[in-house]
């Protein structure tokens, strides 16, 4: 990887935390994958934006790194700029009205400061976002959720930051889905304001701890993981057709499927990539030659994976 030059060329103009070459594993919740060609960790929302707008110039491709919870990162790293926003680069706004209130949070912090604030104030409706791991800029892509409710429909506004500067839009101006949100190309979330109900706190507490304790009970959360590994594909369930095509508790290299639930893969402790996306297609071959079902990954790969061998 040609690391000096990009650090050359885009690096040293940029204020914040600027590391050629930098591991990302610790980065991701299942901690595997190569290096950043270049790591940023803006300073200030300017020092982004000219991030973006020197990438941009350069020609170099951006990639934004939320928490790593349902991020795969190829054992050959991320070439170009991976951008890591800092959870403090805006302070969090909590407003108050007569049937309802706004929370605002800057794209870097942690989901769980969703719910913190909204037991807080006594509000109710995002309970669904409960012990899901990651960033709020990250759920807002991914648009996370459960079953029970989805995050987009809980947002107000978002914040975006491209090349050319920063601005807020209306929620109901971007279309999203199951799992995603459709944003402008290159936008980097920045700020998310969501708003919700007064309501019931004892009883919107009741069920998150209801959602923690089942998670708790279903997922293998002691060891490093990205979360499900393939979107369900309806009517179906991942895990019930990766269990009855025998590969619960499969492993390849360090990485595991899940003893626990076959929808999940766990590193053992110094899992690659290669071992990971070896278990998936593995997976995925069985699963459609047993049922037809093609099995679509969840988790978002990035960056450059060392191909499968052949059998
Ligand atoms: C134990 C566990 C349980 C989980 N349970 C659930 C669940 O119940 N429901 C669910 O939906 N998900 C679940 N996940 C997956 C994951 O928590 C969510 O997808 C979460 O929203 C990812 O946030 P993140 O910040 O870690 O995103 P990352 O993995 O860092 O990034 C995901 C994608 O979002 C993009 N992105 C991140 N931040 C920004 C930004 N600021 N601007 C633009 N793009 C950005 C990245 O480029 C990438 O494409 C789980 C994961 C784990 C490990």
């Amino acid at each position: 990887m040609a690391s000096p030059p990009l650090f050359d060329r885009i690096g040293r103009f940029l204020e914040g935390e600027v590391r050629a070459d930098a591991p990302l594993a610790p980065w991701t919740s299942i901690r595997v994958g190569g290096p950043a060609e270049l790591w940023v960790k803006p300073a200030s929302i300017d020092a982004l934006v000219t991030t973006l707008s020197l990438a941009r110039s350069e020609g170099v491709p951006v990639h934004v790194l939320g928490g790593g919870a349902n991020s795969l990162i190829g054992d050959g790293g991320i070439p170009g700029v991976t951008v890591k926003l800092p959870g403090d680069l805006f302070a969090e706004e909590r407003q108050i009205r007569a049937d309802d209130g706004l929370i605002t949070l800057c794209a870097g912090a942690a989901i769980a400061k969703i719910t913190n604030a909204m037991k807080a104030l006594g509000l109710v409706g995002a309970e669904f976002l409960a012990g899901i791991p990651g960033t709020v800029g990250g759920a807002v892509t991914m648009n996370a959720g459960t079953r029970s409710g989805e995050c987009m429909t809980v947002v107000d506004a978002v914040e975006l930051a491209t090349p050319d500067g920063v601005g807020w839009v209306d929620a109901r101006e971007l279309r999203y889905g199951y799992r995603h949100t459709v944003l402008p190309p290159g936008a980097v979330v920045t700020r998310a304001r969501f708003r919700l109900p007064k309501g019931d706190v004892a009883e919107s507490q009741r069920k998150m701890d209801e959602d923690l304790g089942y998670r708790k009970r279903t997922q293998p959360l002691s060891q490093p993981n990205c979360g499900s590994v393939f979107v369900n594909p309806r009517p179906h369930h991942a895990g019930a057709l990766i269990e009855q095509v025998g590969l619960k508790g499969h492993r390849i290299g360090r990485a595991q499927i899940s003893t626990l639930h076959a929808n999940w893969i766990v590193n053992l402790g110094g899992a690659t990539a290669l071992d990971v996306t070896s278990l998936m297609a593995l997976a995925q071959r069985r699963v459609f030659e047993r049922f037809g079902v093609e099995l679509k990954a969840e988790v978002k790969k990035v960056g450059v994976f060392t191909p499968i061998p052949e059998e």
